[in-house]
């Protein structure tokens, strides 16, 4: 493993090291509700794989990348925000304030979240 691959926190909590409300896990993805949420729902959707962000995505990832959008999709209809909308982010790099090196997907929803947030 590279140093650009070190494991975060979020590799313990997928193994179930450190703890987290976790709401959704496949043989691909797992979600878990934001320590620090920025609205009534706010999950994080991530890899099981650790991808550092959206650069180190390749084609072998195209599933992957695609079933956060499904469970992204699965969970806004089971915590009823599917009507009324939601967002979806993924901050890639510094500039984007990307904290956590390993790819995720901010679920973000529950009320009016303003034009941006994340
Ligand atoms: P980023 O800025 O990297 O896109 O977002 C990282 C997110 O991970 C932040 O919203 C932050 O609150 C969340 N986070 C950081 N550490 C933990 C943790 O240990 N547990 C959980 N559940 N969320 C975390």
């Amino acid at each position: 493993m590279t140093e650009e691959h070190k494991e975060t926190i979020f590799s313990s909590i997928i193994r179930k090291e450190i703890p987290a409300d976790i709401v959704y896990e496949d043989e691909l993805v797992t979600a878990f509700r934001d320590i620090n949420p920025r609205a009534p729902v706010h999950i994080l959707i991530i890899p099981n794989k650790l991808i550092p962000t959206v650069n180190d995505v390749t084609e072998d990832d195209e599933l992957t990348m695609g079933r956060l959008f499904s469970v992204a999709k699965l969970l806004a209809k089971k915590e009823g925000i599917s009507e009324n909308g939601y967002r979806l982010v993924v901050n890639c790099g510094s500039h984007a304030r990307q904290e956590v090196y390993h790819l995720h997907m901010h679920l973000v929803g529950g009320n009016d979240i303003g034009p941006m947030i994340c």
